[in-house]
């Protein structure tokens, strides 16, 4: 069994026929979700039985999350029908207006109402809205500190590491490799903004999918025969400001959007 490097090679061993028995539009989408671990590849009921050998043990055992990502969020919407979002908007400097909680994902202002119904500028999907919820649920509220680090120096991160890297440092970077709007498109589509290079970057990036818990994407170009490289940085508020488990799901979710733009466009 063997631990896929991206969506794609899930993708190899799928039926292709954007069936949509899985609940999913495309092979393409469930492949992504699958690789994310928010669905399991046995949920294709058209599975090819040579891709249940090589993957399903591995993606069987599930990533830092113990729930299922649609339990997970049924449940964080079940907690906020408990829940005080006035508060919670004062403590996260969110607008709590119309009895709904608004604050800006990626640049875009995302709502939820005291039922949990969810309401955005952008697609819903559990990437984005299992962090936000918890975000609002047990997030500190913590200002940003403007001093970076890697993802293994967060809190729980060095465990979760390897993982990490695999599905959203390396997907990522090959995205930058090959689509070179990449840049421009993080920062005129998703709010983000150029700063000062940091760490000897060629290009460095911030954006915001919660607005406590930024991200720097820093790419160095390949040079003098050593390969490209990109890494992701976070601000050192951020494992208080969100549960490391939910820092992960943004992560992974960013470069698993990053490379269907990719496909889209490139
Ligand atoms: S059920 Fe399988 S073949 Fe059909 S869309 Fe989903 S992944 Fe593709």
């Amino acid at each position: 069994m063997a631990q896929p490097k991206s969506a794609f090679e899930i993708f190899r061993f799928l039926e292709k026929s954007n069936c949509r028995e899985c609940g999913e539009k495309t092979c393409l989408a469930f492949a992504g979700a699958v690789f994310l671990q928010q669905r399991r590849i046995r949920e294709c009921p058209k599975l090819n039985p040579e891709a249940v050998e090589r993957f399903a043990g591995e993606l069987d055992k599930g990533n830092t999350h113990e729930l299922d990502p649609g339990d997970r969020l049924e449940k964080l919407k079940s907690e906020i029908a408990h829940f005080d979002l006035a508060e919670a908007a004062e403590r996260l400097g969110a607008v709590f207006s119309g009895r709904k909680l608004t604050l800006k994902v990626l640049g875009k202002d995302f709502s939820v109402d005291a039922k949990g119904n969810l309401y955005a500028e952008i697609h819903i999907n559990p990437w984005v809205t299992v962090p936000f919820l918890e975000y609002i649920l047990h997030g500190k509220g913590l200002p940003v500190s403007g001093k970076w680090m890697p993802f293994r120096e967060l809190n729980g991160g060095r465990d979760r590491y390897p993982l990490f890297q695999k599905r959203c440092e390396e997907p990522m970077k090959k995205v930058a490799d090959v689509y070179t709007p990449l840049f421009d498109d993080i920062v005129h589509v998703f709010g983000g903004k150029q700063v000062d290079k940091q760490f000897e970057s060629d290009i460095s990036v911030v954006l915001h999918p919660l607005p406590k818990v930024p991200v720097m994407i820093c790419y160095w170009r390949p040079e003098d025969g050593m390969d490209s490289s990109l890494h992701l940085f976070f601000d050192e508020t951020a494992d208080r400001n969100l549960d490391i488990g939910s820092v992960f799901t943004l992560g992974t979710g960013l470069a698993q959007m990053f490379t269907k733009i990719s496909l889209r466009h490139g």
